[in-house]
């Protein structure tokens, strides 16, 4: 289906069947968004941690590394990933880990096939999954970067659920005022996870943007071209995300058997990982390279980049050790 035909129809179904919900809404858009593009990079739309610098994966696979070591290195744990773009995380990720010892399957979430071709391409030999329940039973090494921005959230005024109606031409929002805001999609994802860190053992990183407390607000956003952009224009051919309550994440996995440490900001779990000296290191290897990879440490580190915004929450198996840089 074209780009102006998915807005078309959607516009023309609100008209015929009345309003839809905003988790509708965006579950349609970054259905069609994701599946018919790679949005990542700096010709797309965005642009995440691991395609700013290979030091991001490189330092999440070091993480994963040292928690499987010290689980005394499991033999059948596998590596996954939620939403994994274009496998850049993956592979920079890998490299590390396969320098630690490790060498068990790799096993990727992604809905889009677009993404799928791209990551089946860095990260050859992977098993890709639709569904976070279609994971191998085996202890996990698991990350997810920037994966529940973008799922659903559903938006709420004053105890009534805000819905996208359609004004002539235009979509508009109907519901003002305070708005808040809460995510059963992201709630059942981490909940998915947890569950099999407690049945089957393993370690869960997740890093995203948004904020460590619950606060009402309106987070939902689009992105273009790497500007922001108005979230009911053009559907479906821009990114809509809304901020992570990290709160609700715990709160969402508070049932299930295992330990939450977290959330941190990625800038402060960065430089506990050793950021600086690998940047040094990258620099003594490559002089030339020198501005390029002090600029990639302050735009993942900065507060007023990612530093403080993006935060990281790990998940584990009580049995399993906290991974390193998370304890407060
Ligand atoms: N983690 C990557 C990409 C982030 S973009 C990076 O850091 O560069 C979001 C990713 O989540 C994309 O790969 C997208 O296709 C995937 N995604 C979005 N919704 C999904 C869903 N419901 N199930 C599985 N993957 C999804």
């Amino acid at each position: 289906m074209s780009a102006a035909k998915f807005g078309e129809l959607l516009l023309e179904r609100i008209r015929a069947e009345g309003p839809i919900t905003v988790e509708a809404y965006m579950a349609a858009c970054n259905a069609h968004y994701y599946a018919t593009r790679d949005p990542l990079g700096s010709d797309g739309d965005f642009t995440t941690a691991p395609e700013i610098s290979q030091m991001f994966g490189e330092l999440v696979g070091a993480c994963l590394a040292d928690c499987w070591r010290r689980a005394g290195a499991p033999p059948h744990a596998v590596y996954a990933e939620l939403g994994p773009g274009r496998g850049t995380l993956a592979a920079d990720a890998l490299r590390v880990m396969g320098k630690a010892g490790f060498g068990g399957d790799v096993h990727l979430v992604e809905t889009s096939s677009t993404l799928r071709r791209r990551q089946a391409e860095r990260v050859p030999g992977a098993s890709l999954h639709a569904r976070i329940e279609d994971l191998p039973p085996a202890p996990l090494l698991l990350v997810a970067n920037e994966f529940l921005d973008a799922l659903p959230i559903r938006q709420w005024v004053a105890g009534d659920e805000r819905v996208v109606a359609a004004d002539g031409e235009r979509l508009g929002f109907v519901g003002e005022g305070e708005v808040r805001e809460d995510s059963p999609a992201r709630d059942a994802a981490a909940a998915a996870v947890a569950n099999h860190l407690a049945r089957h053992g393993g370690v869960a990183l997740i890093i995203d943007y948004g904020h460590a407390r619950s606060a009402p607000g309106d987070t939902l956003q689009a992105v273009r071209s790497h500007r922001f952009a108005d979230p009911l224009a053009e559907p479906g051919e821009q990114d809509l995300t809304a901020h992570v309550d990290f709160e609700a994440l715990a709160g969402a996995v508070s049932g299930s058997r295992v330990a939450v440490s977290g959330p941190v900001g990625q800038g402060d779990w960065l430089k506990r990982l050793g950021i600086e000296q690998r940047a040094q290191s990258l620099i003594a290897s490559n002089p030339g390279k020198r501005h390029d990879v002090e600029e990639a440490v302050r735009r993942l580190c900065a507060e007023e980049q990612m530093g403080k915004l993006f935060k990281v929450l790990a998940i584990r198996q009580p049995s399993w050790p906290e991974p390193i840089g998370l304890a407060p």
